[in-house]
């Protein structure tokens, strides 16, 4: 039915990597917008109205935080963002700044693909209705309206800051989640440096709803970062 095609700004200085992008996305069916500044992503995103922008954190001049920062001010567009090894605590910067997700360079586009998808459905998701009432994936079930969880049909008692983790993660499945946002938006803003408690709880989470808990299906870890509920098929 709707045969317009979807709108990517992507904010990349290095000319090789902007090239493989706008082939390999092209491709896909995705309208490429490159800018090769943080400044002049900033306009390009303002005049086309891009569905997704992916970002390189590298950049001359304006960096890639900043220009997360300043979409934000404005807009809830998703934001892919690409960082090189050595930028490993930018990562969770840029995710705490609004990023919605990250992939580490060199990255395959089946990858980056994947990011797209789960990021494009997560801002329809909310332009919607949001997760609905009912959460199922695999063999657990969520019912976010009467608060209950069931794995296999059997219902699974959790303590309200279980719950309440779990729903955090749910509300984000398939993206990553920093340990940050997790104690801001389960425990609250006097308890963001105690990431210990994420892990205690985490491990809680785990050993109630994973069949094999040392062997996460649903609640996984992302070294240095947080966690992620996986998007494994609703
Ligand atoms: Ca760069």
């Amino acid at each position: 039915m709707n045969t317009a095609k979807q709108v990517i700004v992507i904010i990349e200085d290095d000319p090789q990597i902007g090239r493989f992008l706008r082939t390999s996305l092209c491709a896909h069916g995705f309208q490429l917008f490159i800018a090769e500044t943080g400044e002049r992503g900033l306009l390009e995103i303002s005049m086309r109205k891009p569905d997704l922008v992916v970002l390189d954190l590298g950049l001359p001049q304006m960096d890639g935080i900043t220009v997360i920062s300043k979409v934000r001010e404005w807009s809830n567009l998703p934001i892919i963002v690409l960082s090189a090894r050595s930028q490993e605590s930018d990562k969770v910067l840029a995710l705490d700044t609004g990023a919605d997700d990250y992939l580490t360079k060199p990255f395959s586009i089946g990858e980056l693909l994947a990011r797209i998808r789960v990021s494009l459905r997560h801002s329809a998701q909310v332009a919607g209705d949001g997760v609905g009432a009912l959460f199922c994936s695999g063999d657990l079930r969520v019912d976010l309206s009467r608060r209950s969880v069931h794995v296999n049909d059997k219902e699974i008692h959790l303590t309200p800051i279980e719950y309440r983790l779990l729903t955090v993660l749910i509300r984000n499945f398939g993206k990553v989640v920093t340990h940050r946002q997790l104690l801001l938006h389960v425990w609250g803003p006097t308890y963001v440096e105690h990431a210990h408690y994420v892990r205690i709880y985490m491990g809680q989470l785990r050993q109630k709803l994973e069949m094999d808990p040392a062997h996460p299906r649903y609640l996984l870890t992302e070294a240095g970062i947080g966690y992620r509920f996986a998007d494994i098929g609703l």
